[in-house]
């Protein structure tokens, strides 16, 4: 099963796709987290995206499309992307590697959430500075204040999930991602899901997207 998760910052990408790759066993390509790894050990594409990161600001399409590239050369039971495509131009480079490659989507699944839910969100998520667990000072709060429940490790804020960072992303995504939504909404099988629910349901709502597809390519 090979699928595209879109939505905006803050919808909850990260957190249902590590639900749904873990369920179904396929690969997760999330840019996001390959960016921030990258980066986290200095290397010379780390260093490439930084100020792109940072600032909130979109990663070259040629880079990030390269990178994609790569990593879907070994997801021989399926992918999950997240984060990518953001922009048009992104996905016409993802429908001509995948039709040289005798590949498919085949569903695209938007997580829609309202603005004011994003901000609040994303104020309140910190990360953990070591093994990457992601919590929420109002609904994933740690045990110990600012200590991952898992590994002890510190927890952090995104630099990219300060206020003025978070504007700057939210603006971004409504300018270049909308009409990745609208281009999808006609090209590909697509289902819209309410990412204000709590994890569990939007995660069950999936599945069943999922599960009815898989059905459905057997009958
Ligand atoms: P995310 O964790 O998906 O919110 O991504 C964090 C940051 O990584 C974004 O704000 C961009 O700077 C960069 N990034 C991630 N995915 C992409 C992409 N598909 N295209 C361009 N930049 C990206």
């Amino acid at each position: 099963m090979n699928i595209i998760l879109l939505g905006c910052p803050g919808a909850g990408k990260g957190t249902q796709s590590k639900i749904l790759t873990s369920r179904y066993q396929i690969t997760h390509i999330s840019t996001g987290d390959i960016f921030r790894e990258e980066m986290a050990h200095s290397t010379e594409m780390g260093k490439k995206v930084s100020q792109y990161v940072k600032s909130g600001r979109l990663v070259p399409d040629a880079l990030v499309s390269e990178v994609v590239a790569s990593r879907l050369q070994n997801c021989s039971k399926g992918f999950l992307l997240d984060g990518f495509p953001r922009t048009l131009e992104q996905a016409q480079v993802l429908d001509a590697f995948l039709s040289k490659s005798n590949q498919t989507i085949d569903v695209v699944v938007y997580l829609n959430l309202k603005e004011e839910e994003v901000i609040r969100r994303l104020s309140a998520r910190r990360q953990c500075s070591g093994c990457g667990e992601v919590y929420n000072l109002e609904t994933r709060i740690p045990r110990v204040p600012d200590t991952c429940d898992s590994c002890g490790g510190k927890l952090t804020q995104r630099e990219d999930d300060m206020p003025e960072t978070i504007k700057k992303r939210l603006m971004v995504y409504a300018d270049l991602t909308d009409p990745l939504v609208a281009y999808y909404k006609v090209n590909q099988v697509f289902y819209e899901v309410d990412a204000a629910d709590p994890p569990e349901e939007v995660s069950a709502s999936i599945s069943k997207i999922i599960d009815e597809m898989a059905a459905k390519a057997k009958s």
